[in-house]
C-alpha cells in the first residue's frame, strides 16, 4: 500500500483539494499509516467538521502544531499541511516529536479566487479573535493548545498585499519569554533561508508590525510555543496567480526548514518553553500591546499582581479559564486569578479595563490593603453639664477589643 495522494498533487497542482476530497485523504492516511489519527475537534459555525491529525510514533515526548486556512480562500497553506502530515507519515523516527495538524481551521469560508470568504461564517476574522474566543473555531485551536502544550506553533497564510513572493512574521510581542522570542527570530531566519534557497524573495510581513495575541502566531507565544506566521503572495482577485503549484512548493520549503530546524534544536526548544511555562514572576511593567500598533505601547505600571472578578466576571469567563487554564481562588467575595501562573501573560489582555481585547473589565489587584487601624478612643459614659451644655468624656476606651485600655479623669 502506497501513500495516499492529494487531489491537488493529481491534479498536477492545478487544481485544488476540495472538502470532500481532503475527507477522503484524511481517511485514507489514517488507515495507511500507525503513526497517524485523524479525529474530530469540533466543528464549525455551520456544522462542518474540524479535524486533527496527528502524526506520532507511540507517546511523543513534545509536540508541535501547523495550522492552516483560518482565512477561507487562503488555500495554499492547507495543501502543504495535508502533504506535510503525510510525509511524516512515512518517517521511521520522528525524535519523539509528535505533530498536529489543523489543516482547515474556516471550512465556512473555504473556496477558491472569489468562492472563498476570509471571515467564518459569522462574519468573524478568526485570526483576530484568539483572546476573546467568541467563535467554535477559535476556540478548537485554544483547546489544541491546552491539551497538547505544543512547543513549536506554525500558522500558514496567503497575503494579498505582499510585494515579495513570501513574508513571515515571527514573534514580537514584548510579554513574551526573551527565550522565546529568541528562538522565534533564529527560527524566522531559517524560513527566510529556505525561501530564498528556491531563488525566491521573502518579507516581513506587514513591515514586522504584529504585535497583538489576538492573533494566533503572537497567542501561541504567549502560550509558551516557538512560533511563526507564514504567508504566501497570492493576487488579489486572480487565484491562479502566482500559480498554485508555486505557492505550495514555498510553504513546503518552509515547513521542512522549520522541521528540520527543530530537530536540530529540540532540547533548546523544550528548555525555552519550560523556562516561559515557569518564569512568570516579574516586576516589569506589562506592556499592553495589540493589533500593529507601533511603539511605544500602553505600560500597565506597575505590574498588577493580579485581577479580582466579581462572580459575574467569573462565569463570564469561564470558557477561557477553561481553554487558557486559568487559576483562579476565591478571596472573600472576589474570585482572584494571579500573574504568577503560566496563563499570566494572557491575563492583562483578557481581564484589564485598558485591554482593547478584554471580555471583562476586572479590577487589578496589587496586594492586599492594611486594614484600618483600631480606634484610639471611644467615650463609654459622660457627664453632661447642665448649667453649661458641655459633654465631658468619663471613661475612654482605647485600643481594640483584645486589649481595651480604660481610663478614668
Ligand atoms: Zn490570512
Amino acid at each position: 500500500m502506497s501513500a495516499p495522494t492529494t487531489a491537488f498533487e493529481d491534479s498536477g497542482g492545478t487544481t485544488w483539494t476540495t472538502l470532500a476530497e481532503e475527507a477522503t485523504f484524511l481517511a485514507a492516511l489514517d488507515a495507511y499509516s500507525a503513526h497517524v489519527t485523524v479525529t474530530q475537534v469540533g466543528t464549525s459555525v455551520n456544522g462542518l467538521p474540524l479535524r486533527l491529525v496527528t502524526v506520532a510514533d507511540g507517546t511523543p515526548a513534545r509536540w508541535a502544531l501547523v495550522v492552516a486556512q483560518q482565512h477561507g480562500a487562503e488555500v495554499s497553506g492547507r495543501e502543504a499541511a495535508l502533504q506535510f502530515a503525510r510525509d511524516l507519515a512515512d518517517e521511521p523516527d520522528l525524535g519523539g516529536t509528535g505533530w498536529l495538524f489543523l489543516p482547515t481551521m474556516n471550512p465556512d469560508g473555504f473556496g477558491f479566487g472569489t468562492g472563498g470568504s476570509r471571515e467564518n461564517a459569522n462574519g468573524v476574522n478568526i485570526n483576530r479573535d484568539h483572546i476573546p474566543l467568541s467563535q467554535p473555531e477559535t476556540r478548537v485551536i485554544a483547546q489544541v493548545i491546552r491539551d497538547y502544550a505544543p512547543v513549536l506553533v506554525v500558522d500558514a497564510h496567503e497575503g494579498q498585499n505582499i510585494a515579495a513572493d513570501y513574508a513571515t512574521s515571527g514573534t514580537y510581542n514584548p510579554n513574551t519569554h526573551p527565550g522565546i522570542r529568541d528562538l522565534a527570530d533564529e527560527l524566522e531566519d531559517v524560513a527566510w533561508d529556505a525561501i530564498l534557497g528556491t531563488g525566491r524573495t521573502v518579507e516581513r510581513y506587514q513591515g514586522g508590525n504584529i504585535v497583538g495575541p489576538e492573533y494566533l502566531h503572537t497567542h501561541a507565544a504567549l502560550r509558551h510555543a516557538v512560533a511563526i506566521l507564514l504567508e504566501t503572495r497570492r493576487s488579489p482577485g486572480n487565484d491562479s496567480a502566482p500559480p498554485p503549484a508555486r505557492r505550495v512548493m514555498l510553504h513546503m520549503a518552509a515547513l521542512t526548514a522549520i522541521r528540520d530546524w527543530h530537530v536540530a534544536n529540540t532540547a533548546a526548544v523544550d528548555a525555552a518553553a519550560a523556562a516561559s511555562r515557569a518564569a512568570v514572576s516579574t516586576t516589569a511593567p506589562f506592556v499592553m500591546a495589540t493589533g500593529t500598533a507601533a511603539e511605544p505601547w500602553p505600560e500597565i505600571a506597575p505590574r498588577p499582581l493580579g485581577y479580582n472578578l466579581t462572580s459575574g466576571q467569573q462565569a463570564a469567563i469561564a470558557t477561557h479559564r477553561s481553554l487558557f487554564d486559568i487559576d483562579t481562588s476565591l478571596e472573600g467575595s472576589a474570585h482572584r486569578a494571579l500573574l504568577d501562573q503560566a496563563a499570566g501573560p494572557l491575563l492583562p489582555y483578557l481581564l484589564d479595563s485598558t485591554s482593547s481585547l478584554a471580555v471583562v473589565s476586572a479590577t487589578r489587584y496589587n496586594g492586599e490593603t492594611p486594614a484600618p487601624l483600631p480606634p484610639i478612643g471611644v467615650a463609654k459614659s459622660w457627664r453632661i453639664n447642665v448649667g453649661s451644655g458641655s459633654v465631658t468624656p468619663l471613661a475612654v476606651k482605647l485600643g481594640t477589643d483584645a486589649g481595651t485600655v480604660t481610663v478614668w479623669p
